[in-house]
């Protein structure tokens, strides 16, 4: 392609005709590429006769609700939606690149592919405002030959092309990029790289920049932030990006020219953005100062707290710097409290074992093990557990290590090991406090071992977390931490392991299908001459192009009932105890994934990432 497209590009050509992109134009070239056939087109012309219904009567409206209606009804989307599959065979993405390299061919304009990180953000903020750039899905990307070249969505709205040329006075060049990377830059990188840019030149403009590290630590926080109001809108704009983009984590990453940001999204990190060092020294003093850090220091990690307001309502910011080779890294955990505290309908269980999990959070006493490792979402099951049984007649007390969120129905107590406030010790405490419901963060030693059964066995109903990798095994290693096997087969109600898997984007879900190979790994069969069919995300801009938005719980869970009481009584290993479990019906992490995938929820490459093959 690459090559007819380049041979194509040197030949002088006529004026073109004024196109619009529409969803028929899109299955259009899709059918004479030969990645849909006749009958494919006829299912996406119906979809084009449902979206021009749909794009006509926005645009009809109000002059500001016509401008959101430009980006909101994208025919790329809605093309996507449809999760067509290749009909040549070959199993190729019909994503917005695909598309954008067929709509340059019938162009005949060169495609090409945006790289955010090399964009000068200056030319672009010189060169076009952002309300023509998001109208027209254009974004001037180089300077070559003294021409100016402007990356279009679609290189047919010649009136677009028309008035720029006049609005830029400079000779331009046309090539065409997918609307995910046009409208990516626009929205997410124009903000941030331009108050980056000008930052940077400000600062380059009053140092030596030999003398960089003295020069930091010679100016104060407040200085910096006064002298450079770029910097505080880049700090802004990062927040608000991370906002946006439903980031957990927000990582700064020094090295030795540069710093990187990375988000962590759905629990995997992503590279945002990469800054100039000059510009991150000052980016990390205004962190520092806005969460009353001693600026000063650069030698010691430090740990301090934001609060922000994002839509409307207060976010936290737990920020933590670290000293590393190229200077100081920064974490800063974003706490949400709509996503660390839910209703417990909306953590991924079905039905049945809602129904069971509830069941046991609504017993007198007894204890309740919630397993996995880190990241597994132990901690917002275990809270919205706690919220949905909070009320004014009951005294709910936490120990944990630190406190994540604070709820006001809860009374939250931290470890604090330097002062000797351990889970153990804590626990002793809370019981001279007449609690009702008691989550203990984590057993990790004997003695809260003890105490937590010691509290079940006299009327408390206790809450609390295992490092353990399946519900079974959390048996096993309450034994291994000391306790007698009778005293957790009277104490126990049940134990519950539990991970999170990434969903499958809405936007962008299609079919995928499994390769043999792939379909041995989950030991899945096939019926002769047929293939297993899965979902996947084709990556949009909803999604970051990832393929995923959100997760969902996956839940091993372990009833104590009479059969596995007997086990744990004739200290029996955790293997049988797994097996007698399976036969009275509980579904494994393993096969609580499958599900998932079946119902096309999320991919194989979560299923193998979830839960290891
Ligand atoms: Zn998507």
């Amino acid at each position: 392609m690459k090559a007819s497209m380049s041979t194509l590009t040197s030949v002088p050509l006529p004026p073109r005709a004024s196109k619009e992109i529409t969803v028929s134009y899109l299955g259009e070239l899709l059918f004479n590429a030969g990645f849909i056939d006749a009958k494919q087109k006829v299912e996406v012309d119906n979809v084009d006769r449902q979206w021009r219904a749909q794009h006509k009567g926005k645009t009809t409206s109000t002059r500001s609700e016509a401008t959101r209606s430009e980006e909101d009804v994208s025919p790329f989307k809605a093309l996507a939606a449809m999760n067509l599959t290749d009909a040549s065979g070959n199993s190729t993405r019909m994503d917005d690149f695909l598309l954008a390299r067929l709509i340059a061919e019938d162009a005949h304009q060169p495609f090409f592919k945006i790289d955010p990180l090399k964009l000068d953000v200056e030319m672009i903020e010189s060169k076009i405002s952002r309300p023509f750039a998001r109208k027209h899905k254009m974004i001037p990307v180089a300077i070559r030959d003294g021409k100016l070249v402007v990356s279009m969505v679609n290189p047919f709205d010649t009136q677009a092309i028309d008035s720029y040329r006049h609005m830029a006075k400079q000779d331009i060049e046309i090539v065409v990029s997918s609307e995910s990377d046009v409208m990516g830059v626009i929205t997410e990188q124009y903000g941030f790289r331009s108050a980056v840019t000008k930052a940077e030149r400000d600062l380059k403009g009053g140092i030596d920049l030999s003398n960089l590290e003295q020069y930091v630590k010679l100016k104060s926080g407040a200085e910096i932030e006064s002298s450079d109001s770029h910097i505080v809108n880049a700090v802004d704009y990062l927040l608000q990006h991370a906002y946006d983009s439903r980031a957990s984590d927000i990582h700064i990453e020094p090295k030795r020219e540069f710093a990187v940001i990375r988000f962590r999204i759905d629990g995997v990190l992503h590279e945002i953005q990469r800054v100039p060092k000059l510009v991150n020294l000052a980016i990390t003093s205004r962190l520092k100062t806005m969460c009353r850090m001693d600026i000063a220091e650069r030698r010691r990690p430090q740990d301090g707290r934001i609060k922000t307001e994002n839509s409307g309502k207060e976010t936290e910011l737990r920020v933590s710097t670290l000293p590393t080779a190229f200077g100081e890294k920064v974490v800063m955990r974003i706490f949400d409290p709509e996503i660390l505290i839910r209703d417990l309908s909306g953590l991924g269980f079905y039905d049945d074992e809602l129904k069971v999990f509830a069941d046991w959070i609504t017993r007198p006493h007894g204890i309740i093990l919630v397993t996995g490792p880190t990241g597994s979402g132990k901690t917002v099951t275990l809270y919205s557990a706690l919220k949905s049984l909070a009320s004014p007649e009951i005294n709910i007390t936490t120990i944990e290590d630190p406190v994540e969120m604070i709820w006001d129905d809860f009374n939250q107590t931290s470890v604090q090991s330097k002062i000797g406030i351990t889970f153990a010790s804590a626990l002793r405490t809370i019981l001279r406090q007449d609690p009702d419901i008691i989550m203990v963060g984590e057993i990790r030693d004997q003695e809260t071992a003890q105490n937590a059964v010691q509290a079940a066995l006299t009327g408390h109903l206790v809450f609390s977390t295992l490092h353990t990798n399946d519900a079974s095994s959390s048996i096993t290693r309450l034994v291994d931490l000391g306790i007698q096997p009778f005293l957790i087969s009277s104490t126990l109600i049940g134990a519950m392991a539990q991970r999170l898997m990434r969903k499958i984007c809405d936007d962008c879900k299609r079919n995928r299908p499994l390769t043999v190979e792939e379909a041995g790994m989950l030991s899945l069969q096939a019926p002769p001459g047929k293939r297993i069919i899965v979902k996947e995300g084709a990556g949009c801009i909803r999604c970051r192009n990832t393929g995923y938005f959100g997760r969902t719980g996956i839940f091993e869970i372990l009833p104590i009932d009479n059969s596995i009481r007997d086990l744990i009584d004739r200290s029996e290993d955790f293997l049988k105890i797994k097996e007698m479990a399976i036969k009275r019906g509980m579904r494994t992490l393993r096969q609580a994934a499958l599900r998932k995938l079946a119902e096309g929820n999320t991919t194989f490459e979560e299923v193998v990432r979830v839960t290891g093959i």
